[in-house]
């Protein structure tokens, strides 16, 4: 007898019996360890900021916010989700191409620790939303600079986000001019899931130069750098882990070097994916096993409209995230099998070619390294089977973070124009559904 397997503590199947079926599982003290590892080796002026785009599940953001983490939000949900998680407004940033002006007055209405301002006509938003006051802004640039190891590279090319860095660096007369808003610090994001250390030094030390340099053409004094982050996670064959070492090394360097000159000057890192994403399982049952023409398939309740990033639609191979079969783990992978979920497309395709022991129909799978960019991230309306349950695993113990949408959930937000006889049916009776648990 092997042991059954747990997550977080917990045995699987017990999770999928009191939740059912799929459901992302976040463990605790993954993300805890995600957190501590790094802020334990980080150079003391460096701030982490989780983003909360990666995964924004109150409980998890509460989680790493109670860690010590500052909340980088994009929008009105985000920023409320941060306050929820118990962030003080000075202890969150608020970042994002096209922001409203209710998300601006908000912000300057809570007094957030800055406003990271896309554009120039953004400044002079903020600027004209916080009199009488003063709001500190970082200035998002689009620098000159380049790297190589991200897989959406940011730099020294036409971009959406930020302000040209040659663009920022004329404009200190217009800048300078504009007396409510604290011209505080300078931002660069230079892409996400770089996997080399290397390219994250490289990364930081191009921000902290490319903030020096505009703080003295602008005319300014430097209160922080944002530099950005986009440490990623290995998911397929081939990466590997970043190795943190290296990267502590490195970034840690960087800074002591930039305070020579900058002795109070904060360095912030916002990241989402490395904090979140190795403490997620998406967990799915087997619904049905099939041959076709010479392949196995299983077909699981869960797919694409829960985790787009494991379909990977619009790579041009396809890759499959880490996948183990949760009711044998032990097990040999004697089996090779597509993996599919529920929606009627073919693009529905968690896995090709897994290794995986027989499955049968009953069986428990998981889909590891997802607690980022999940459901969230995918379309979850897809076919109406709505969101995902979300568990997060605390200190031994299973909660339940998010409830599964109903039918009622999916439903009660239309309006059926014109409306039929209204005796000939209750809706309130059709979306009487109970909510879909284990078999
Ligand atoms: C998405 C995003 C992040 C988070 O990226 P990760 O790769 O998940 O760490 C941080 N900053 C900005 C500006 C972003 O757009």
């Amino acid at each position: 007898m092997t042991p059954e397997p747990h997550l977080g503590g917990v045995p699987v199947e017990e999770i999928a019996h009191r939740f059912g079926t799929p459901t992302y599982v976040y463990d605790g003290g993954s993300l805890r360890e995600a957190y501590t590892e790094l802020r334990a080796g980080l150079h003391p002026a460096v701030d982490l900021f989780y983003s909360l785009k990666a995964n924004p599940n109150v409980s998890v953001t509460a989680l790493l916010r109670a860690m010590g983490a500052g909340m980088e939000v994009s929008s009105l949900a985000e920023l409320a989700t941060a306050r929820w998680a118990g962030a003080r407004p000075e202890e969150i940033i608020m970042l994002g191409p096209g922001k409203s002006a209710e998300e601006l007055r908000l912000a300057v209405e809570l007094g957030i620790r800055a406003v990271v301002c896309e554009s120039l006509d953004e400044v002079a938003a903020v600027d004209a939303l916080s009199r009488p006051g003063r709001t500190r802004v970082l200035l998002r640039v689009n620098p000159d600079f380049t790297t190589k190891g991200s897989r959406l590279a940011m730099g020294g090319k036409p971009r959406q986000f930020g302000t040209d860095q040659e663009t920022l660096r004329t404009a200190g007369t217009v800048l300078r001019g504009l007396r409510h808003v604290e011209l505080a610090g300078i931002h660069v994001y230079m892409g996400t899931r770089i996997l080399d250390a290397a390219d994250i030094v490289h990364n930081t030390r191009g921000a902290l130069a490319a903030a020096t340099e505009l703080a003295t053409a602008i005319g300014f004094p430097l209160r922080e750098v944002d530099v950005g982050g986009g440490l990623g996670v290995a998911y397929f064959d081939q990466e590997t882990d970043l190795d943190l070492a290296e990267l502590l090394t490195g970034v840690n360097a960087a800074v002591t070097d930039f305070r020579a000159a900058h002795p109070d000057c904060r360095i912030i890192m916002e990241l989402g994916r490395y904090l979140t994403a190795r403490s997620g399982t998406y967990l799915v049952r087997a619904r049905s096993v099939k041959q076709s023409r010479g392949q196995q398939f299983v077909i699981t309740d869960g797919g694409m409209n829960h985790h787009m990033a494991a379909i990977g639609v619009g790579s041009f191979v396809k890759r499959n995230f880490p996948i183990r079969s949760l009711s044998h783990p032990d097990a040999p992978a004697t089996e090779r099998y597509t993996l599919t979920g529920p929606l009627c497309t073919p693009e529905d395709v968690l896995g090709r070619n897994v290794a995986l022991p027989p499955v049968a129909p009953g069986d428990l799978i998981g889909v590891e390294r997802s607690g980022a960019y999940g459901p969230t991230a995918s379309p979850v309306l897809f076919l109406s089977h709505g969101y995902p349950a979300e568990v997060l695993v605390l200190d031994g113990e299973a909660h339940l973070v998010r409830h599964r949408d109903t039918v009622a959930d999916l439903l009660g937000r239309q309006q059926l124009v014109p409306p039929l006889d209204p005796d000939r049916l209750d809706p309130d009776q059709l979306w009487a559904t109970p909510e879909r648990t284990a078999p």
